[in-house]
C-alpha cells in the first residue's frame, strides 16, 4: 500500500510545519491518539479538516497550543485555569475558556461558540510540530468522523488515506484514550468529556466538579455525539461471555478472551489498549464485539464512554455523524 506516512526526523517535522504553513493538514501523535492537524488560523485549512473527516461543522474542534502562555492571545486565562494548566499541561486535559474577542483563532473552530477549546499536547513530536508551525495548530482525531480514533500512524493511514497529505510516524500513542474536557466558563467546573485524566485527579485539586449527561449537554459540547467511536460490528457490553459468533475483548482474568485489554486488570494498559483492540476484533468473522465489565472508576469512566458510544445505535442515514 504506498502511504503518505512519514519518520518523524527533525527534516520531517521542519515540512510537516511548512505544510501547515500553507494550509495543508498534518496528521501527527499525541499522548492521548492521532491527531490530523491544521493552522488553526485559517479558515480554509479548518474547513479542510472538518471535508477529511466528513465532520459535521458543529463539533468544535480542539486547538493545540505549546503552553499556557500561548493560550493568553486566544482565550481569557483566569487563576483557576492557570492553576489547573501549571498541574496538568502539557498533558491529555483540554480546557474550554472564554474566546478573547481579538482572537485570530478561526471562527469555524469553535462551531460559533464564545469558548475555544485549548489544550497542550505531552508528546515530543506534537511539540515539535507546534513549534516549526509557529502557530495553534487546530486537531481533532485524525479518523473519519464518527468511527474509532487512531493510536498509530497505519491507523491514520487506513481511515483518511490521501484526505491527509502527511502522516507523521511517532508509534504507538501512550495514553490511548483523548483528552478529558474541561469546561472552565462556569462557576462550578464541568467535565464535558471523560478522558486521559479521571475526574479524581482533577477534583484532587478543584473540588468537586459537575460530569455531564449525555444528550442534556448536546448544546454545550456538540461533540458527544451518542454514537461514536464505533467500530462497523456491533458491540455489547458488560458481557460476561461471547454469544455464538462474537469475539470476547476481555478485561482482568479472561483466558477464554479474543483479545485482553488487561489481563491484569490495570486500567492505564486498557486505555492504551481498547482503540487498537476495537480494530483488530472488527472483522467480518466476528458477528459483534462482546466487551466484559471494565470498572467505573479513573480512566474507567473515560473507558466506559467511549464504549457506550461504540455501542450506541447507529445514525439510520447509513453515514455516521
Ligand atoms: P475531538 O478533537 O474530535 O476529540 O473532539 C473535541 C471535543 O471537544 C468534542 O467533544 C467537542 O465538542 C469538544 N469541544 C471543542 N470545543 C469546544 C467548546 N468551545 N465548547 C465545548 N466543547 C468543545
Ligand atoms: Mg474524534
Amino acid at each position: 500500500m504506498i502511504t503518505n506516512i512519514v519518520t518523524a526526523t527533525p527534516e520531517a517535522i521542519a515540512r510537516a510545519g511548512q505544510l501547515i504553513g500553507e494550509g495543508r493538514l498534518v496528521a501527527f501523535p499525541t499522548e492521548t491518539v492521532y491527531g490530523l492537524g491544521g493552522d488553526a488560523t485559517s479558515d480554509s485549512a479548518v474547513a479542510a479538516i472538518f471535508a477529511a473527516k466528513g465532520r459535521p461543522s458543529f463539533n468544535p474542534l480542539i486547538v493545540h497550543l505549546p503552553d499556557i502562555h500561548a493560550a493568553e492571545s486566544l482565550v481569557l486565562v483566569d487563576e483557576r485555569a492557570r492553576q489547573v494548566a501549571d498541574h496538568f499541561w502539557p498533558g491529555p486535559l483540554t480546557l474550554v475558556l472564554p474566546r478573547r474577542a481579538e482572537s485570530p483563532v478561526s471562527l469555524l473552530v469553535t462551531a460559533g461558540l464564545d469558548s475555544v477549546a485549548v489544550r497542550a499536547p505531552d508528546h515530543p513530536l506534537a511539540q515539535s510540530l507546534l513549534k516549526a508551525a509557529g502557530r495553534p495548530i487546530a486537531a481533532p482525531s485524525a479518523n473519519r468522523s464518527g468511527a474509532v480514533s487512531p493510536t498509530t500512524a497505519e491507523h491514520v493511514a487506513e481511515s483518511l488515506g490521501e484526505r491527509v497529505d502527511m502522516i507523521l510516524d511517532g508509534g504507538p500513542c501512550r495514553v490511548g484514550l483523548e483528552s478529558t474536557v474541561l469546561d472552565l466558563t462556569g462557576a462550578t467546573p464541568a467535565i464535558l468529556r471523560p478522558g486521559g485524566i479521571s475526574r479524581e485527579r482533577i477534583e484532587a485539586l478543584l473540588g468537586p466538579v459537575t460530569v455531564s449527561g449525555e444528550a442534556a449537554d448536546a448544546p454545550k459540547s456538540p461533540g458527544q455525539l451518542l454514537s461514536h467511536y464505533a467500530p462497523r460490528a456491533a458491540v455489547r457490553l458488560n458481557a460476561p461471555e461471547a454469544g455464538p459468533g462474537e469475539a470476547l475483548l476481555g478485561f482482568g482474568e479472561a483466558p477464554q478472551a479474543t483479545l485482553n485489554l488487561s489481563p491484569g486488570g490495570d486500567l492505564t494498559e486498557a486505555a492504551a489498549n481498547l482503540f487498537a483492540m476495537l480494530r483488530a476484533l472488527d472483522r467480518p468473522e466476528f458477528t459483534g464485539i462482546a466487551v466484559m465489565p471494565i470498572p467505573e472508576r479513573g480512566l474507567g469512566e473515560a473507558i466506559n464512554d467511549r464504549l457506550r458510544r461504540a455501542a450506541a445505535p447507529r445514525p439510520t442515514s447509513g453515514a455516521t455523524p
